[in-house]
């Protein structure tokens, strides 16, 4: 029996390998395509990105288990079978690292760099009206398994924090807006928006101009999970009207992003390549380890993708 590495993307398979046969010593790991070999034998599946359709073909699997904290690629038509147990990856140094980009992010914009940065550029002196840290209304949305510490480090600093989810989360310091009815009421109170949502159905497009237009005049935006969950035309036209003050972006509709998009050269924009957080195969390897113990012992993956809802 034998565990499958597979992923069309990947640029350090080799140090995936070399990480996984190192967590998993006496089980045999096999790279797709090349070592395949009999795919009755494979149990376990730990897949980047998959080929379409390969998945459905591995009649022993067992559970299959994503090196991405986001299932949304993997959720697509022919990506994974629906009858096998999928597990997304949760993994301290991930969430480390978007917390240092979500606090970068937060402190730039709470002691309004980006306005300095305008009125340097003009040379003009001029200090702007002084904003007590514990005013500060910044808002999560998604205090998932990256939402929550963020949210915990910036109720540290004093911030006035709240989150949005679906299902109420219990984060010491933070208020919770819960469901569709309360949306328009965590907006209304958040200066700095951070998105921390996986890319579902209900969450595609959720920032648009009905969404921006409920922030107040000049809030900033922080978009650190799926650029689908923009309307990009809808976040131009707020910051050229000024109702939103600056974004932070680092996920986009389209990776790259294609070089005439309007986002690269707007001056209200900050822009990364999706590198937020990205997986570091030393501690991710450990993670996945742990999991295929588990599924090979019969039990769940850890952090299970609920189908129906799509993460
Ligand atoms: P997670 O643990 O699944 O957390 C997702 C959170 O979003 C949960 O609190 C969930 O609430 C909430 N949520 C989901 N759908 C919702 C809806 N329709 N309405 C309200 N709340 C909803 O995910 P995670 O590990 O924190 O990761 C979040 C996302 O970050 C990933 O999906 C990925 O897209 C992105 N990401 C980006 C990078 C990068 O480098 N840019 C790196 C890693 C991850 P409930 O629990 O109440 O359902």
């Amino acid at each position: 029996m034998a565990i499958l590495f597979m992923d069309k993307n990947a640029d350090n398979i080799d140090r995936w390998l070399r990480e996984l046969r190192a967590n998993l010593a006496g089980h045999e790991i096999r790279q797709w395509p090349e070592e395949v070999g009999d795919r009755s034998e494979i149990e376990v599946a730990i897949v980047g990105l998959p080929e379409r359709g390969e998945l459905e073909r591995y009649p022993n699997l067992k559970a299959i288990l994503s090196t991405w904290a986001g299932v949304d690629r993997l959720m697509a038509d022919g990506m994974v079978p629906r009858n096998v147990p999928l597990g997304r990856l949760v993994d301290g140094s991930l969430r480390a690292d978007m917390t240092l980009f979500v606090l970068h992010w937060v402190l730039h914009f709470h002691r309004e760099i980006h306005l300095y940065r305008e009125l340097q550029a003009e040379a003009r002196w001029q200090p702007l009206p002084y904003r007590e840290t514990a005013e500060r209304g910044v808002g999560i949305m998604g205090l998932g398994a990256l939402g929550a510490d963020a949210a915990e480090k910036l109720v540290g600093l004093g911030f006035a924090v709240a989150g949005w989810d679906a299902v109420a989360k219990d984060v010491a310091g933070v208020t919770s807006f819960v469901g569709a009815n309360r949306l328009h009421d965590f907006l209304e109170r958040t200066e700095i928006l951070v998105s921390l949502l996986p890319l579902t159905p209900e969450t595609e497009g959720i920032l648009n101009k009905e969404t921006l237009a409920a922030l107040p005049r000049g809030a900033c935006l922080v978009s650190c999970a799926r650029g689908a969950h923009i309307v990009d035309e809808h976040l131009i036209a707020a910051l050229d009207d000024g109702r939103i003050g600056a974004a932070a972006l680092d996920a986009f509709r389209q990776e790259p992003l294609p070089a005439d998009h309007p986002f690269w050269g707007h001056p209200r924009i900050f822009l990364t390549p999706h590198v937020a957080a990205k997986t570091n195969p030393r501690t991710a390897a450990q993670e996945i380890a742990e999991d295929v113990r588990r599924v090979l012992a019969g039990q769940p993956p850890r952090y299970p993708v609920d189908m129906k809802r799509g993460y």
